[in-house]
């Protein structure tokens, strides 16, 4: 019996047991203690942002972008069809609508050329995501945005590591989220982080993370009590979460190269199948590098797809497919709308499977190679 090979492996990289010792000996669980003050101080350094706050999700970073882009119902915010709910969510739940438009065919990132057509006077917002890892085309996105008073949103789940012209994700547009769900790069199980570039915004943003009070004026010792300021929610992890994250954050550098090798290896091993039209591998322009964080193929069409899947699955191999388009899906249609026809998503999505690659995948990948390899060839 051969082993199975899941999509994803959680694994740790370091310091993880001896900081939660840390931690507990350090008598302080709840947050904003040693520890999260540690990973912010790293994530600052990483994104190239002036401000980052830990959160307990990508999920809760994207509401708190929300709230901070000052959304009310009628307002609208333009977003891809092809990403996770959370980014729709954080819209919807300020009453506001997303407006889903195409990605482009080759970065499936949001396509800069289907945003002007989107706006309306009710528009307040361009909620980026940088699919795969690889940063979306960010001077085009601000420049629209500039143009038409928009705020930009990074959605960077995938993205920490990863650059725009020499520029790290997480300092490219207003405010950024990202994820260290068990399934990125850097992880903490659930996790994540905002960084806000307006400094005008960061003295709120510590407000809303904190139930909406000044606390974290208070621990500076700038106010002597703290009270309710504004709205807000409990938005920041313990510390527990926070000393597990550091340890994968002060390894982020070897955890990105070992991705980036795997990442190397399935592009080399594809190439020549890639080259004679078999299969479309992952594309991005000399304006930015990746992370590792997703190797992805894409199929002739839908029947191709499956059956891939299925062999692989066959073969003890997990690949998954990715986003149903927030279009098409009953929550999308119930709260947001369409502009465009967003055939490159859905099209996308019914040729897109994604092969495993975590950091202890090892020569492993080379049975998924083979695998693949030989269907592709066998059904050619
Ligand atoms: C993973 C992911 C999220 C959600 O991250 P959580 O930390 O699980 O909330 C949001 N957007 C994108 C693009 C993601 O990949």
């Amino acid at each position: 019996m051969m082993n199975r090979i899941p999509f994803n492996k959680p694994s740790m990289v370091g310091c993880e047991f001896s900081f939660l010792e840390e931690a507990l000996e350090r008598g302080q669980l709840s947050g904003d203690g040693y520890f999260t003050k540690r990973c912010n101080e790293r994530i600052v350094k990483l994104s190239g942002s002036p401000a980052a706050l830990l959160t307990h999700s990508c999920t809760a970073a994207l509401e708190m972008a929300g709230i901070l882009c000052d959304l009310k119902p009628g307002d609208e915010v333009i977003m891809p069809s092809f990403t996770f709910v959370s980014t729709a969510n954080a819209v919807v739940l300020r009453g506001a609508t997303p407006v889903f438009v195409d990605i482009d065919q080759h970065s499936l990132n949001i396509d800069p050329n289907q945003i002007e057509a989107a706006i309306t006077p009710q528009t307040r917002a361009i909620f980026a995501v940088h699919y795969a890892g690889f940063p979306a085309e960010m001077d085009r996105l601000n420049q629209i945005a500039q143009a038409h008073g928009l705020m930009v949103i990074e959605d960077a789940a995938q993205a920490l590591g990863s650059t725009y012209k020499g520029r790290p994700a997480g300092s490219l547009g207003d405010i950024a989220a990202f994820s260290f769900h068990e399934t990125k790069n850097i992880i903490s199980g659930e996790g994540g982080a905002i960084t806000v570039n307006r400094r005008d915004l960061v003295e709120r943003a510590e407000i809303i993370r904190e139930k909406g009070t000044n606390r974290s004026r208070f621990l500076r010792g700038q106010v002597d009590r703290y009270t309710w300021v504004d709205i807000g929610s409990s938005f920041l992890p313990g510390e527990l979460v926070a000393a597990f994250l550091f340890a994968q954050l002060e390894q982020e550098e070897v955890i990105r190269q070992a991705r980036l090798a795997l990442f190397g290896r399935y592009q080399n091993a594809f190439a020549d199948l890639a080259q004679q039209e078999r299969v479309v591998l992952p594309w991005h322009s000399d304006d930015v590098t990746g992370n590792g964080h997703m190797f992805y193929l894409l199929m002739r069409d839908i029947d191709d797809r499956d059956a891939l899947i299925g062999h692989l699955r066959e073969a003890g191999i997990i690949a998954p497919l990715h986003y149903v388009p927030l279009h098409s899906a009953p929550g999308g249609r119930r709260f947001g709308r369409a502009e465009g026809d967003l055939s490159v998503t859905d099209n996308t999505y019914s040729r897109l499977i994604r092969l495993p690659l975590y950091l202890t995948l090892g020569d492993e990948i080379e049975r998924v190679i083979d695998v693949t390899r030989s269907w592709l060839s066998a059904n050619a």
